[in-house]
């Protein structure tokens, strides 16, 4: 109820943020937004085979692409922003981490409008066919009795600890078979799969890590060995090494930027929620700032927000988690 309060106090004060803001129509700015997970349809919302997540479904994302290009922005690679963006553009980035299969959902839209996205891809997950945890604690947690709220607190909770720990964790509490996949909703790609889809032109893959590693938990050999092996993965699987980077859960350090750059990648993406002014500096390129988009919601009134200077809950966001 408190929390449902609250939220509506930050919408109204975003709205007037967002009525007296001039920035809209400003050119010289990269915008990136996060997406997860894809749902075919709203029938397939809220059956609760992932975690809490942005219940995004196919007509949710073509909205947002569509409202984004009308809005003047033109979609770009990681390879377009390490070469340097021109001046006077809008510049976004569409990007989807984790590797999940139902990440092909957004084919359709992203051949229609002729936009890249880029994939950001566990790679040890695709390998061994392994849930997301997230989604299985999650999954666990309600068959006992957990409501979402709790759920998200439990999972917060487990964060703070290295995946090897995290697994288990899980296989002890709720046997072995926890981390088997359910269906085609929670799945990770398979690598067959991952090598056809990253032949579609519009398709860009990044690294994010081998076991989803939050960076901030590992030691600086750990980290060395997480992004690496993904590198490395990434180019027995589909061909090229990337030359990008989402960190897991937006955790970074200059420890992880460096490791990050000792293994070739050149542009890397955090879940700060701001925009970038252009042109980027180098240590800028490395900690790229995105926004969640969530469906159900207002789409036009999401991509302001977006381009907007200053929105009072993005900043509070950033204060309550300086990590990200
Ligand atoms: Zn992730």
């Amino acid at each position: 109820m408190l929390k449902s309060l609250m939220k509506q106090g930050l919408n109204a004060v975003d709205d007037l943020a967002l009525a007296a803001d001039r920035r809209a129509q400003a050119p010289d700015t990269l915008v990136n937004v996060l997406f997860h997970s894809l749902y075919e349809s709203p029938a397939h919302l809220g059956k609760g085979e992932l975690g809490p997540n942005q219940d995004v479904t196919v007509a949710d994302f073509r909205g947002f692409v569509e409202e984004m290009l009308e809005s003047g922005y033109t979609v770009v690679s990681p390879a377009q922003i390490d070469a340097g963006l021109p001046p006077g553009g809008r510049y976004l980035t569409i990007t989807f981490d984790d590797g999940y299969f139902n990440n092909t959902l957004a084919l359709g839209v992203l051949n229609e409008f002729r936009a890249p996205a880029t994939f950001f891809i566990s790679t040890d997950h695709v390998r061994q066919n392994k849930a997301f945890w997230w989604d299985a604690f999650s999954r666990a947690l309600a068959r006992s009795g957990a409501t979402p709220g709790e759920q998200k607190i439990e999972i917060e909770r487990v964060k703070t600890w290295t995946p090897e720990k995290i697994d288990a964790f899980l296989c002890e509490r709720f046997g072995p078979s926890v981390l088997k996949p359910h269906s085609d909703v929670d799945r990770p790609f398979t690598p067959p799969e991952l090598r056809q889809f990253a032949l579609n032109p519009w398709v860009h893959l990044g690294n994010h890590t081998r076991d989803h590693a939050i960076l901030t938990n590992c030691t600086p050999g750990q980290m060395a060995h997480q992004i690496e092996s993904c590198q490395h993965a990434l180019a027995e699987m589909v061909g090229y090494r990337p030359i990008v980077i989402a960190y897991p859960n937006g955790n970074h350090s200059p420890s992880a930027v460096r490791a990050a750059q000792d293994a070739g990648l050149r542009v890397g993406f955090t879940v700060a929620p701001h925009s970038e002014q252009l042109p980027l500096s180098d240590a800028s390129r490395m900690t790229l700032g995105r926004f969640l988009f969530f469906g159900g919601q207002d789409i036009r009134r999401q991509c302001r927000l977006f381009s907007a200077r200053f929105v009072p809950s993005h900043a509070l966001k950033r204060l309550m988690h300086p990590a990200y």
